[in-house]
């Protein structure tokens, strides 16, 4: 399988002095989708957040399709890969136009973005004309993700990255918000997950293990579990 997304020995220092990742690499195949899994703290978010901001300065190299991502410019950068986030800004309008975000795009388009993140109930429950409040307050922590999830997938890029919420998301919010990632087929994934549930991440093509910004175990969930290391002491202290 061609790598669509490398990383080859990756260090980000932040201004103030931290070693946020240290000499990462590792690579995902076109249509892969990889869970990125560690203690908090360990780089995660850093790793993604690397992913979108282009030109933000890092040591080694990240490329994209062959591409190293400090010469892709932010517009092919932006019809690349989008990012589901976990606190996404919900604008005082219609659920319609905050899925859109006040595009026009094709009903049926619109309408599998709505099945595919799972706003399908509410918007049957509530009409796509529901208005979301200040802030989305009429909106819960679920369906404001859910809303970031079908605004990623309208934009159909290739890439897709997730920052899966802990403390706004229940666990069964956040399982029912993850199968729906697993189930987006031929898109290529990173997944940070705090889900650590078994049928999930048996689900993943790879599992990667962060821990100090160092890539310290990867592999499928059984060979993880086998090794008895990381993974297997944060896997077992969560059930
Ligand atoms: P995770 O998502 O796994 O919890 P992060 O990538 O957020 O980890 O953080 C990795 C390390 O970098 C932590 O020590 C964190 O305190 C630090 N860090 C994260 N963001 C910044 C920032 N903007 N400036 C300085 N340090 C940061
Ligand atoms: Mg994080």
């Amino acid at each position: 399988m061609e790598a669509l997304l490398r990383f080859d020995n990756v260090s980000k220092q932040y201004p103030n002095g931290v070693h946020a990742l240290n000499g990462v690499s590792f690579t995902v195949g076109e249509g892969e989708f990889i869970s990125v899994i560690g203690p908090s703290g360990s780089g995660k978010s850093t790793l993604l957040n690397l992913l979108m901001a282009g030109h933000s300065g890092y040591a080694g190299e990240i490329l994209y399709d062959g591409r190293e991502l400090s010469t892709v410019s932010t517009q092919s950068l932006y019809e690349l890969v989008s990012l589901v986030e976990q606190n996404v800004f919900v604008f005082n309008s219609t659920l319609r136009d905050n899925i859109t975000m006040f595009r026009d795009f094709p009903p049926q388009q619109v309408q599998r973005a709505e099945e595919l993140s799972g706003l399908a109930p509410i918007i049957q429950e509530k009409g796509e004309g529901y208005l979301c409040g200040e802030n989305g307050s009429g909106l819960s922590g679920g369906q404001r993700q859910r809303v970031s999830i079908a605004r990623c997938l309208l934009r159909h890029t290739p890439v897709l990255l997730v920052d899966e919420a802990t403390a706004s998301l229940d666990k069964e919010t956040a399982f029912r918000i993850s199968s729906s990632i697993l189930d987006l087929e031929g898109l290529t994934r990173v997944v940070v997950t705090h889900s650590l549930d078994e049928a999930l991440l048996r689900r993943y093509d790879g599992i990667l293990v962060l821990h100090h910004g160092r890539v310290v175990e990867t592999g499928q969930f059984q060979e993880l579990m086998d090794r008895k290391g990381l993974f297997y002491s944060l896997y077992t202290v969560a059930q």
